[in-house]
């Protein structure tokens, strides 16, 4: 039988923000276990929580990026449950009114329909030893927002391929907008996927399964092919999906059932009596938008009109924002778009995916970019030096003239060694004014070169070589 797949979303991100969302404790990754904690961020009784303002105005300027509307009001709620991760027993979030509602994102040439952005805070952490379990209330307490997309508006996310556009590009404008930092290897987001199928047609939805706390993209693709595949064998058989979470289990590469889903009433919400409803004026908003920085599709527009840049070398560069800020460090110093760009897409993003880290400086990447352009240094010899002075703090020009590797283009020099070639290799030239072959021309350029050990430039070669035989 041929179904439709719907998912939904519904994407964490930690904010980016000095202190947690309702202590002054410090949001930071990575500090030694049980550092970063309060009373309020535990929970002891009688703690009160203030808000920070902060991680409000962030959580509206990542709405903003989104094109959602921000609630004027908003109110905390809390969700209670109990987990060792949660001190408190219950985490303080947002249920009725969230403070961004109606956005969307555009996911190849769909425009998914997401429901709301809610602020609320991070739960501790669990870290197993052995048959030990710890925990660390260090994360409990961080600002974190959560997305939810509409799952039940059309048009609708079908595919894990779609799901992981959706994500990538969510990170990347959460990123640029400076609200969070989303290194997923950090947990810093992370996404629980909901799938259902119906048949191909049908217009009532199918029982959904979500699966939870999927942290990396690969994860998130594998689970959600695995779980449409598990889907599509039940209903195949005439059985019945039934509604429950499951554990996606990365090194096994399949899911198991953790429990059957609980509703939102489970929850108890309640409206946080400790806290305020949160006010957010028409003159906030305006601030906030004012103060984006420029998003990933409009950096995208100007690199494709204003720069000239093909599309695919645009994404190459915008997708790591570190990259595309340096390149707008390099293009400050030397305004060839281009030129740059084609330094950017090979040579520079091969050693940064290889893990070499963005070792060079601007202004020696410039120096040798604009080296090759002036044709002082063979482009060849150029990405050999690159490579060699990636990671080390030389300069550029004097290592490069150390090593004698620019180019000498006095007219002497090369027609000094032009005129020996010639002379060496007469019978070839004999055979290239026989048979006037291109072959043959290039190969006596190629001697040249040789000659000079890489240092003229080919192209001028060949024009002078054609000048000397008389073409
Ligand atoms: P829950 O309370 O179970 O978490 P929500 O209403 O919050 O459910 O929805 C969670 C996510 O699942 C949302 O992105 C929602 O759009 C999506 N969703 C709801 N129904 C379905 C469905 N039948 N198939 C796929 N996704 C769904
Ligand atoms: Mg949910
Ligand atoms: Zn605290």
């Amino acid at each position: 039988m041929q179904y439709d797949v719907i998912i939904g979303l519904e994407v964490h991100a930690e904010l980016k923000t000095k202190s947690k969302c309702f202590c002054s404790c410090k949001n930071e990754y990575g500090s030694s276990p049980n550092t970063n904690c309060c009373p309020v961020c535990v929970g002891l009784p009688g703690a009160l929580p203030v808000l920070n303002k902060f991680a409000v105005e962030q959580t509206i300027k990542a709405g903003l990026a989104l094109g959602f509307e921000i609630n004027r009001t908003a109110i905390f709620e809390r969700k209670n449950y109990f987990y060792p991760d949660l001190s408190k027993a219950y985490q303080i979030s947002q249920l009725e009114k969230p403070i961004c509602i109606n956005g969307h994102l555009r996911v190849f040439d769909k425009d998914i329909p997401i429901n709301r952005i809610h602020l609320e805070e991070d739960a501790g952490k669990l870290v197993h030893s052995g048959s030990e379990t710890f925990v660390d209330y260090n994360r409990g307490g961080v600002p974190l927002i959560e997305l939810v997309t509409d799952a039940l508006k059309e048009p609708h996310m079908e595919s894990a391929d779609e799901a992981i556009e959706f994500l990538t590009k969510l990170r990347q404008i959460y990123i640029y907008a400076g609200v969070a930092d989303c290194e997923l290897e950090k947990g810093q987001m992370r996404a629980d996927v909901n799938i259902s199928l119906r048949p191909k047609g049908s217009k009532e939805f199918g029982t959904k399964v979500e699966m939870k706390n999927l942290m990396g993209f690969k994860s998130i693709h594998a689970a959600i092919k695995y779980e449409i595949a598990r889907q599509k064998e039940i209903l195949d058989d005439g059985g019945k999906i039934e509604q429950e979470t499951r554990k996606w289990d990365f090194d096994k590469g399949e899911s198991f059932a953790m429990r059957s889903k609980e509703n939102a009433e489970d929850y108890r919400y309640f409206p946080d009596p400790d806290l305020l409803a949160v006010e957010i004026s028409d003159e906030d908003v305006a601030r906030l938008k004012k103060s984006l920085p420029p998003l990933p599709d409009e950096i995208k527009k100007k690199y494709m009109s204003e720069y000239g840049l093909s599309e695919y070398d645009t994404d190459v560069i915008l997708a790591d924002k570190e990259i595309a800020d340096f390149y707008e460090a390099c293009l400050a110093l030397y305004p060839q778009p281009k030129s740059i760009a084609n330094w950017f897409t090979t040579e520079v993003l091969a050693r940064v995916k290889g893990g070499a880290g963005l070792g060079i400086s601007k202004e020696n990447l410039v120096w040798l970019i604009k080296a090759v352009d002036e044709k002082k240094i063979q482009r060849l010899s150029a990405k050999e030096f690159l490579a060699d002075i990636w990671g080390t703090d030389v300069n550029a020009e004097s290592e490069a003239k150390a090593r004698g590797i620019m180019a000498d283009l006095s007219s002497d020099f090369v027609f000094e060694i032009l005129d020996k070639v010639l002379k060496e290799k007469s019978s070839v030239v004999e055979q290239f004014k026989r048979e006037k072959d291109e072959k043959i021309l290039n190969f006596l350029v190629g001697q040249v070169m040789k000659e000079t050990r890489g240092k003229a430039n080919a192209q001028e070669v060949k024009e002078k070589l054609k000048e000397k035989l008389g073409i």
